[in-house]
């Protein structure tokens, strides 16, 4: 049975092209390891490969001073606050390691564009301004007109939306742009051709190509905030994907300076899929991991979900991250009728935002529900 993959939103085939960035990460090699101690001195992209060692554990609590330093310099004791708003958890692509992927038979639900605004109205009274809303890939049900109907009513009292949903190859960025978007999420999971592959199975997920380009045609359509990211424990070599992660920041950076970017790398977690990591990243590596990455794209915002325990995110909030969400729930309608669809995942971090933020307060962090500037228009 032919996949949806390769055919264009009305269903006529089309093939995409890599776009600019996966023609340009063909064209550099990873760089050589280097003396630990310069790398530690140096830190850069051309250091990762290095600073994301196992050679570095033992000297984890200096990297995590560098990175602290590098995150007060850049981004001051301030930390984002944001929740994910699951619209609908149909998809028609097929992914081994989502507890969403369309072979499997669990608890579908797609929120009506009023129990849309219900759920934001909810956690805009929790306090949250930063809305993500997040979809399986269902190009019926959640359609580019739902998306731009949905926008369009949170617009008047949602300062910040973003959209975690399939990619789009038409004019659909632009709509929600003019909607009132500000930001959309694409996650590669893994940088790995060949291993991508293996775990995107059908669906328009399975592109790879149509995936990697997706932030570069967000960015053309006027989109302000791009979210990029790997899951690690998808791929062998973490660290691989790790290093693609912040070549792809650093390079949407420059390509697109009006944007800003963020990276985020989630842990693969328990889903209805069953699917097991092919190599578990301990709370050690993932430390590295984050604190490499922040020396090596100073400029890129650092996101950290709800996947992680509170202790290891508490700490996390005081190195490296910038923005966290809090109090989530990754069912559609999960905020005010929970149980009623399968989630994505399952959360570890359960405290309440107000905990969240609490937590933060008593670092000394200012916990920032709404930017207090508007992202300059600079064009
Ligand atoms: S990862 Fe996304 S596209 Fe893949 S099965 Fe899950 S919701 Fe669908």
């Amino acid at each position: 049975m032919p996949s949806a993959c390769g055919a264009s939103e009305h269903g006529v085939a089309v093939s995409q092209p890599p776009g600019r960035f996966a023609q340009h990460l063909a064209s550099v090699a990873p760089p050589p390891l280097m003396d630990l101690g310069a790398a530690l001195a140096h830190p850069s992209l051309e250091a990762l490969p290095t600073l994301l060692s196992p050679e570095v554990l033992p000297r984890l609590e200096e990297l995590a001073q560098q990175a602290r330093e590098v995150t007060l310099q850049r981004f001051g004791r301030a930390v984002r606050l944001f929740a994910p708003l699951y619209v609908s958890n149909a998809c028609l692509s097929s992914c081994t390691y989502c507890g969403f992927s369309k072979e499997l038979d669990v608890a579908r639900r797609t929120l009506t564009v009023e129990q849309v605004v219900s759920e934001a109205r909810t956690l805009v009274d929790r306090g949250f301004r930063h809305l993500l809303l997040v979809s399986g890939e269902h190009r019926v049900e959640v359609s580019a007109d739902y998306l731009v109907q949905c926008v369009e009513a949170l617009r008047p009292f949602v300062p910040s939306i973003s959209v975690e949903t399939q990619t789009w190859s038409d004019d659909t960025y632009a709509r929600l742009v003019a909607a009132g978007l500000e930001g959309v999420v694409h996650y590669q999971e893994t940088y790995d051709r060949e291993r991508y592959a293996e775990t995107h199975l059908a669906g328009w997920k399975r592109d790879y190509d149509r995936r990697l380009s997706s932030t570069e045609r967000a960015a053309e359509a006027g989109v302000r905030r791009l979210g990029i990211g790997a899951l690690l424990g998808l791929s062998a070599d973490w660290r691989a994907d790790v290093l693609a992660v912040a070549r792809h920041a650093v390079w949407l950076q420059r390509t697109y300076w009006r944007t800003e970017v963020t990276v985020s790398l989630p842990r693969i977690k328990a889903s209805a899929s069953g699917f097991q990591p092919l190599v578990p990243v301990s709370d050690a590596e993932y430390v590295q991991a984050l604190c490499a990455l922040r020396l090596a794209a100073p400029e890129a915002g650092i996101v950290l979900s709800t996947r992680e325990p509170a202790a290891l995110r508490d700490g996390l909030a005081r190195i490296a991250v910038t923005s966290m969400s809090a109090g989530s729930s990754t069912e559609p309608g999960g905020y005010l009728t929970p149980g009623e669809a399968q989630e994505q995942f399952s959360v570890s971090d359960e405290r309440t935002p107000a905990q969240v933020a609490a937590m933060l307060e008593a670092a000394g962090y200012e916990p920032v529900w709404k930017d207090a500037f508007p992202l300059v228009e600079l064009g």
